[in-house]
């Protein structure tokens, strides 16, 4: 089952976007009581605008974009807001500040707050004296270098998490959470565009008699070593994964069963010819097969090449099997 990502500047959209609107539709609808209907169209116009990119947030699931359009579209409606009704609309600004760099990027966030900081200080008659127009200017910037502070903050903490989540500690080679993203997005590029793939899926040889004889560590560097072995034999479009334990898993772009047999003996003669452990050479045996049109999620691709993995164990070792031969 595929899991939907949480998508917090989503949650944070349609928070905003709905209270915004509640909110804002509630004072169209008291100053169109007391008869005030300029300001109330101005609110009914806000809340329609408000809405659509919470909707298109949804729809899409675009919500950069969306959040970027909902902070430029609040700064205006703000600055419009207390051009129109004076600085009993100043408080709005404030939160307006603070939620740009919560939906937005955060330069734009910057770019926004500045514009509509120097559009309230240009409006004409709308502060009480110099004191005033001084406080609210340094207290609307504090605001947004504090938050812009936390937002790179947050944000430089969130893409280092997301990097070590979809990497293997040991090898430094993308882990098999990224694998399983990376083919279901081959299987979909495959069906829509007919662009061919390969997946290998190989395991070291008799890998328990190299920790059980001279250790984990030395386990443990034979791993890194072979990581290093495939991470250098890869090809512009190839894609290597640590799938887990000693064995590794392989994407390559190829059109054909013969295409994916050379890049699999390619691999194998390679780890023989250079991976090393304590007691001699270390070998490799491979699985392989080429994405069929018939198969709509990755993992029956991937249990035919891991069949044919077993099939080249069986086989003896130091060997490889093409999955697409045994049908
Ligand atoms: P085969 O040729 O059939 O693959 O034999 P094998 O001994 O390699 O296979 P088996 O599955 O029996 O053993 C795999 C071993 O790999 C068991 C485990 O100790 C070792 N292993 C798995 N992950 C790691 C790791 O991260 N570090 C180390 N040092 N060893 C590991
Ligand atoms: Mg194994
Ligand atoms: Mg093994």
């Amino acid at each position: 089952m595929k899991l939907k990502r949480r998508d917090f500047r989503l949650d944070i959209i349609t928070l905003l976007g709905s209270i915004t609107a509640i909110t804002i539709a509630s004072f169209g609808l008291y100053r169109w009581a007391a008869g005030d209907l300029l300001m109330a169209g101005f609110d009914f116009a806000v809340v329609a605008i408000v809405c659509l990119p919470v909707v298109y947030a949804w729809r899409t699931g675009d919500s950069r974009r969306a959040g970027n359009a909902l902070s430029i579209f609040n700064s205006g409606a703000t600055c419009v807001a207390c051009m129109l009704g004076g600085h009993t609309a100043l408080t709005w600004t404030y939160l307006v500040l603070l939620t740009n760099f919560f939906i937005a990027h955060r330069w734009l966030a910057v770019a926004c707050n500045l514009a509509l900081i120097a559009a309230i200080q240009a409006l004409p008659d709308f502060f009480h004296d110099g004191i005033h127009a001084m406080s609210v200017l340094i207290s609307a910037l504090l605001i947004t270098v504090f938050s812009f502070i936390f937002a790179s903050r947050t944000q430089d903490d969130r893409a280092r998490l997301e990097r070590l989540a979809a990497l293997d500690a040991l090898t430094g080679l993308p882990n098999r959470r990224t694998m399983e993203r990376v083919l279901s997005d081959a299987v979909e590029a495959f069906q829509r565009s007919g662009r061919g793939f390969g997946l290998v899926v190989l395991d070291l040889d008799k890998f328990k008699e190299v920790n059980d004889l001279y250790g984990h560590a030395a386990g443990d560097a034979a791993i890194a070593d072979l990581a290093s072995i495939l991470r250098f034999e890869m090809r512009r479009n190839d894609q290597v994964f640590r799938f887990g334990g000693e064995e590794f898993v392989v994407l390559v772009e190829v059109d054909s069963s013969a295409d994916l047999e050379a890049a699999t003996e390619r691999l194998r003669k390679a780890v023989r010819g250079a991976l090393r452990g304590p007691g001699g050479r270390i070998t490799i045996s491979l699985g392989s097969a080429l994405l069929r049109e018939q198969e709509k999620t990755w993992h029956d691709w991937f249990s035919r090449a891991d069949a044919a993995l077993y099939r080249a164990k069986s086989a003896g070792r130091d060997n490889y099997v093409i999955a697409d031969d045994l049908f």
